[in-house]
């Protein structure tokens, strides 16, 4: 089954000589629980397609289908609820608060969303990304790669159906990045859960189930 559908997704910055198609007519389908990766080099259009997958941004025109929602039918509210409740985003800078702990940015989109989270499950997370005695701690007072394992925590939590995760181990040491792939693996196969990650890691890349190549804003196969 289908989760995830973007097609004849187009998304151009600025216009006349300035033009850029970030992306030019792109088409992706992504079944429920494969593990995708994208590559592709620097400026290929890789965050850009996340985003548009994400409903983080607003393309220029075509259309994503998520589950049997329009993305772009939906308003700027419905589209929070909806990205709160079923999708988990990892971005390579982490976009921790600053102001909350470790603990309370991990279980931030859960309370969000009126829940409470799974204490067992957060802390085997927690556990297994080697942040036990880091709960209680600003984001400024970890490692890079804390806040990185921090974010990927706060993504895996609430159980979401997707995880969109651009470049997740771009700032994490190898044996680091083994594990948070193990890691997106096990709770993806555990909770059925569909990963898109954004790599220019072939090593990583090779771990996906699918890879596809975007040049230019286009799709390469
Ligand atoms: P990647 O993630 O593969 O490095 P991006 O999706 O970030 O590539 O960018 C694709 C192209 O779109 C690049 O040429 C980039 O400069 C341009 N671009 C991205 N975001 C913007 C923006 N907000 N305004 C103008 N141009 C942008
Ligand atoms: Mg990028």
């Amino acid at each position: 089954m289908t989760i995830l559908n973007a097609s004849h997704l187009k998304k151009y910055y600025g216009k006349d000589e300035s033009l850029v198609r970030a992306l030019d007519d792109v088409n992706v389908s992504v079944e429920n629980g494969q593990f995708v990766a994208i590559i592709g080099t620097s400026g290929s259009g890789k965050s850009t397609l996340l985003n548009m997958l994400g409903g983080l941004d607003v393309p220029t025109s075509g259309g994503v289908q998520i589950e049997n929602n329009r993305i772009e039918k939906m308003s700027e509210e419905q589209l929070t609820v909806f990205r709160r409740k079923r999708i988990g985003f990892i971005f390579q800078n982490y976009n921790l608060i600053p102001y909350l702990t470790v603990y309370e940015n991990i279980v931030l989109p859960v309370r969000l969303d009126g829940k409470r989270e799974d204490k067992k499950f957060l802390l085997e997370i927690v556990h297994f990304l080697e942040l036990d005695g880091k709960l209680s701690n600003y984001p400024s007072h970890l490692s890079g790669g804390q806040q990185q394992r921090a974010a990927i925590a706060r993504a895996l939590v609430s159980k979401p159906a997707i995880i969109l995760a651009d470049e997740p181990t771009g700032n994490l040491d190898s044996l680091t990045s083994d594990k948070v792939i193990a890691l997106l693996k096990m709770t993806s196969e555990k909770f059925n859960q569909t990963i898109v990650m954004i790599t220019h890691n072939p090593e990583i890349a090779q771990k996906a189930d699918v890879r596809i190549r975007i040049e230019d804003g286009k799709i390469h196969v």
